[in-house]
This record gives structure tokens, C-alpha cells and sequence, in this order.
């Protein structure tokens, strides 16, 4: 059986390095594997808060992002979220198949919760999961395509399906979350020992940065005692995320990237790190503006849309069923 493919990013915010390295880059390859439902996590933008004309902006940088990537619109549907409601109407569906004990342990839930006053806390925030779990079900994917901060959503998707199924029979496929080896989880420059994310920027990378600001942000990232080039996430971790970096996108090992650098000096090392990221970016940032000023990314939407809203009508209409909601009109 082919693999169905299924992944999302949040139109929150400035897309990272991050994010690029760990699920944009390589999408192009995905695609070649199954059919792919790539979406615009609209829906999950809004449990933080965010401003109306910010998140239409981001939804649409977000669209030529993913085209930039090398997305090919005959092999993948992307859509928006919000445009396909069986999205919603799956979710008030299996909110209660997923318990506040386990919703309550998810490591992001508990990270992001953390940094706000409690009486400002959504519920959406609290119900991320369910949500995700539904964008997951609905199209049968089975590989999800994510970076390491994810994976936890998946598992407890798998979860769901395994609660769900044997209650009501063999009706939700099992997803399973697909990391990448190299570059699951890039590190911010300033601080290596947190996540480059988008909605708590330290230390990212954008990817709309002009190169000489990148270039500049790379040269004067956090590094470490010593002066080897080695990889050791405990004692090392600017240069580990750094060497991370560089075999990520030369799409080469980590051995082969400290074997390329024996004998460098920090700096020289970064220069040649600085090298390849812009190289990469200043590719993908043409295209970018390529797929934004022909407003290209308009059609591929529309399109996207209708093909998801006709393949997630049959999962929900399996569900309802399985559940006994009643269907007396059509
Ligand atoms: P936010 O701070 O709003 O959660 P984010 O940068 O974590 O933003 P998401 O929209 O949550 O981005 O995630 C989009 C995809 O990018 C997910 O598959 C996620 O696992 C991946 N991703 C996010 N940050 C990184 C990172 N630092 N390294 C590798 N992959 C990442
Ligand atoms: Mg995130």
C-alpha cells in the first residue's frame, strides 16, 4: 500500500530554520512516497493570540513557503484548515475520546501554558491535541512528517485510533510520526539548549531574514568552550546544532560533517556554516517571491480545498455512523 501523507505548520509567526530543516526541506521527497495533504494549521494559529491581519499574512507567506519548498501541487493537496470544516466537526466528535489527564501531560500544553497567567489560558490551547488528531485521521494518513517536538501528538493520535477502534470497529487508520535523522530539532542560536520556535523567537533564523543579517546571526551564535568541532549535544551544544545545521542541509551525516571540519577553527567553521545557509535560503527566498507576487499560491489553494473537503467527507461520514449520529437528510 502507498503512504498517505499528512502534515501541517502553524501560521503563527516568522517561519524558522527550524521549521524548514525539519519538515519543508524535505517534503518534495515525501510527496514521491503517496499521495500528501499538506494544510495551513489556521485553526491551530488562533490558541494563542494572535492579530487578525498577521495571521492572513502568515497563511499566505506560509502557502509560498511550502511551494518554494518544491511542493508539486499535481502530487499534493494543500489547503487551509479552516476551508475544510469536517476538521471542526470531526474534532467535537472525538474530544470525547481523549481524556484531560492525557491532554493535560503533553509536554507543548504544559511549555506554552507555562509562560501565560492562568485565566488567559484557551481551551483550544488545552484541546491542541484532539484537534491534531483529527487533521491526522481524517485523510487515513499513514506517515506523519514532523519535527521531534510533535512526535508526542502523534503518539497520542495513536492512541486515539487504538481507544477508538475497538470500540467501534476498524475505523481509523494508524498514523506514525516520521522524523527526520538529521535535524528534528534545531536549536536556537543565542541559547542551544532551547527549541528554535517560531511563537518564542530566540535566536531563530526567519526565513524571509535578508542573508547578511543571517550570515551575521550564524557568525555571532552562541558557541562553546574548546576549540574542536566534534558533536556532543552535553558539552557542545552551539556547535552540535551548528554541525546539525550544516548536514542537514548539505543533506549529509553527522560524522560526515565533523569529518569535513577536523582541524577547523570556530570561526572559520561557522563561516562555511553561514556559506551553506545562505546559499540555501537565498534559492528558496527567489522562489518564494516567485510564488507570492504571481499570487500563485491562490489557485493551488481553491484546488487544494475542494480535493480535502471531498476525502475528509468520507471519514467523517464513517464516524458518524460508527458513533450513531443519525443521518436522515441527503
Ligand atoms: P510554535 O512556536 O508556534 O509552536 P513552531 O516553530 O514550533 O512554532 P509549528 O507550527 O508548531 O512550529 O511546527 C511546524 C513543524 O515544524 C512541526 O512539524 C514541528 O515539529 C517542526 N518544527 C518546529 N520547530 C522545529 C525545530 N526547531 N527543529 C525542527 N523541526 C521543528
Ligand atoms: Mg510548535
Amino acid at each position: 500500500m502507498a503512504d498517505r501523507i499528512l502534515t501541517g505548520i502553524k501560521p503563527t509567526g516568522k517561519l524558522t530554520l527550524g521549521n524548514y530543516i525539519g519538515v519543508l526541506k524535505h517534503l518534495n521527497e515525501m510527496t514521491d512516497r503517496g499521495e500528501a495533504f499538506i494544510f495551513i494549521a489556521d485553526l491551530h494559529a488562533l490558541t494563542l493570540p494572535i492579530d487578525p491581519n498577521e495571521l492572513r499574512q502568515n497563511s499566505i507567506d506560509l502557502a509560498c513557503f511550502y511551494l518554494a519548498a518544491g511542493l508539486d501541487p499535481e502530487k499534493a493537496v494543500l489547503f487551509l484548515q479552516s476551508e475544510v470544516s469536517a476538521h471542526s466537526e470531526l474534532n467535537s466528535i472525538m474530544q470525547n475520546y481523549l481524556y484531560m489527564g492525557e491532554l493535560s501531560r503533553m509536554t507543548q500544553f504544559k511549555d506554552k501554558s507555562a509562560k501565560m497567567k492562568e485565566n488567559a489560558i484557551g481551551l483550544g490551547l488545552f484541546a491542541y491535541p484532539v484537534l491534531m488528531a483529527c487533521d491526522i485521521v481524517l485523510y487515513n494518513a499513514t506517515v506523519v512528517p514532523v519535527g521531534e517536538d510533535q512526535v508526542q501528538h502523534v503518539e497520542l493520535t495513536r492512541d486515539l485510533v487504538n481507544r477508538f477502534n475497538n470500540r467501534y470497529g476498524d475505523i481509523l487508520q494508524m498514523p506514525k510520526a516520521e522524523m527526520r535523522k538529521v535535524g528534528a530539532r534545531i536549536m536556537s542560536l543565542s541559547n542551544p539548549t532551547i527549541k528554535m520556535s517560531k511563537s518564542d523567537p530566540k535566536g531563530d533564523i526567519f526565513l524571509k531574514d535578508d542573508l547578511a543579517v543571517v550570515r551575521k546571526k550564524i557568525m555571532s551564535a552562541v558557541t562553546d568552550t574548546g576549540c574542536e568541532v566534534k558533536y556532543d549535544v552535553e558539552n557542545k551544544p552551539g556547535i552540535s546544532n551548528l554541525l546539525t545545521i550544516y548536514a542537514a542541509l548539505k543533506d549529509i551525516s553527522i560524522e560526515e560533517a565533523e569529518a569535513h571540519f577536523v582541524g577547523y577553527r570556530y570561526g572559520d567553521f561557522k563561516k562555511e556554516v553561514a556559506d551553506v545557509v545562505c546559499e540555501d535560503l537565498g534559492k528558496f527566498q527567489e522562489k518564494y517571491h516567485y510564488f507570492l507576487d504571481n499570487k500563485l499560491y491562490e489557485e493551488v489553494l481553491k484546488k487544494g480545498a475542494k480535493r480535502a473537503n471531498e476525502e475528509s467527507q468520507k471519514l467523517l461520514k464513517k464516524v458518524k455512523q460508527a458513533v450513531g449520529l443519525l443521518t436522515v437528510s441527503e
